[in-house]
């Protein structure tokens, strides 16, 4: 591999013995990985149905290694189902650090594309309110996306930039992850590009911009929560240097353990951090636990405006036909054309970018609504009133994620959940013995 000079002595500076090990890391191919999506998903129904070993990773309960050999799991169906997330096990460690806990307000401000945020979600079971935040419209699109795959019913994700979004929300969350963007160099095995983008030019600039973001999510969070620093890059300056200078600059906040037991603890006395290297079984992760000192509860922000009355009914009348379980009692928004369900604390939302609060119940289509495609994916199977579940193996069910029309059972009527091996996948509308394909054309399988 190819690593620029300027890094190869950096990291011999940093590393000193340790520096052939780490070196002897690049001939080998990177970690690959997956997380189990408890949200949709139990861990034996993974095991038994993903077509590679799966061994524990250190850094969650919920990461685990496959070989490098293992081919492609993007086009799995139980991917399409959401009942994982393709991820480098240590990039869970950050996670593993912020510690969410159900019912806990969370804000994952450089959120894109998901892998942390879905991982918060698991994490909160539903309950409390997880805010993911994208600066980048394109990006915060491929988050709604996947935290729509995931099953997550109460994100509100955004494109907002930090010093517009945390000063609204001062004092709102419990706890506020920064994954700040970096210099990638624990991307190197990964990612060519991230290759060719590094120079140390490209480190101060991060080190500035990482300032700024953690000044700006140091507003948002309460007296007494817990903001967690994390990149996957090994310079010191965009690392143990970007935390001592925030610490120095926000005396109200003290630095704590992460909890972590892989990697190995921060450098320049910073113990309490942690540092995965490749040797250590991942690609390259920091991370550091702040908390700010005090004891508050979480500020009142206002809430999110309700739906005419109209529309709740409307909203209601759609969720009777899919639902044989009553529907949940948090509010219906109304976002341009579809109602959505919003979490129970979801703060007034206006001027924030907000791309999505909750889960889409319907849409308008010309003078009827109908079921949104997120509504099912956030659904189990046993609480839809009709649900074609097909074993993963089943040519109908790679039909279905072609986009193709398949057989269903001839007295079946109306919407109808496609399930994926026990885990919803998608929707589709039954008549005389068929289901119409509701499959989005984006997500679909090709040939
Ligand atoms: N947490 C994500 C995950 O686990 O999938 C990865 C986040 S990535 C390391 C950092 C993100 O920060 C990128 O998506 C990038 O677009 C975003 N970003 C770039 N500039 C930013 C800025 N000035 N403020 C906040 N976020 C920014």
């Amino acid at each position: 591999m190819n690593l620029p000079e300027a890094f190869v002595k950096r990291m011999e500076t940093l590393l000193g013995d340790e520096f052939p090990a780490f070196l002897a890391c690049y001939e080998d191919p990177c970690q690959r990985g997956i997380r189990l999506n408890p949200l949709k998903c139990g861990e034996d129904r993974l095991r038994e149905s993903f077509p590679f070993p799966l061994s524990r990773a250190p850094f969650s309960p919920l990461s685990f290694y496959f070989p490098p050999e293992g081919g492609k799991v993007g086009a799995l169906a139980l991917h399409h189902a959401g009942a994982f997330y393709s991820q480098e096990p240590s990039a869970a460690c950050a996670v593993t650090a912020l510690d969410p806990q159900p019912g806990e307000r969370i804000l994952d401000l450089c959120a894109a594309p998901g892998g942390k945020s879905s991982q918060i979600a698991a994490l909160l079971e539903g309950k409390g309110l997880l805010w993911s935040n994208e600066v980048i419209k394109s990006r915060a699109n491929v988050l709604l996306s996947n935290l729509e795959r995931m099953g997550v019913r109460n994100a509100v994700v955004s494109s907002c930039y930090p010093d517009t979004l945390c000063p609204a929300l001062a004092g709102f969350f419990d706890r506020v992850l920064v994954d700040a963007p970096c210099s990638g160099e624990g991307m190197f095995r990964r990612d060519p590009q991230a290759i060719e983008e590094w120079s140390e030019e490209h480190v101060r600039s991060c080190a500035v911009r990482q300032a700024a973001i953690l000044d700006s999510a140091a507003q948002a969070l309460r007296p007494g929560g817990v903001l967690v620093y994390s990149t996957c890059t090994f310079s010191p300056e965009e690392n143990e240097e970007t935390v001592r200078s925030f610490l120095e600059r926000h005396p109200d906040f003290t630095l704590e353990e992460t909890g972590l037991s892989g990697g190995r603890p921060g450098f320049f006395g910073m113990d309490q951090a942690r540092r995965i290297f490749p040797m250590d079984g991942g690609e390259g992760h920091f991370a550091a636990r702040m908390r700010r000192v005090g004891d508050a509860p979480a500020a009142d922000h206002g809430e999110a405006a309700p739906a005419s009355r109209a529309l709740a009914e409307a909203a209601r009348e759609v969720w009777n036909e899919v639902f044989r379980i009553p529907m949940p009692d948090s509010g219906i928004a109304q976002a341009g054309e579809m109602l959505l369900l919003t979490p129970k604390d979801t703060p007034d939302l206006k001027g924030l970018g907000v791309l999505r609060a909750g889960v889409p119940v319907c849409e308008r289509k010309g003078k009827r609504w109908e079921p949104c495609h997120g509504l099912f994916m956030a659904a189990r199977p046993e609480e839809l009133s009709l649900c074609l579940d097909l074993p993963l193996d089943s040519p109908q069910l790679a039909a279905y994620l072609r986009g193709e029309e398949i057989d269903a059972p001839q007295d079946w009527k109306g919407w109808c959940g496609v399930a994926a091996g026990g885990v919803t996948v998608g929707f589709g509308k039954c008549s005389g013995g068929r289901l119409k394909n509701r499959y989005p054309k984006g997500l679909r399988n090709h040939g």
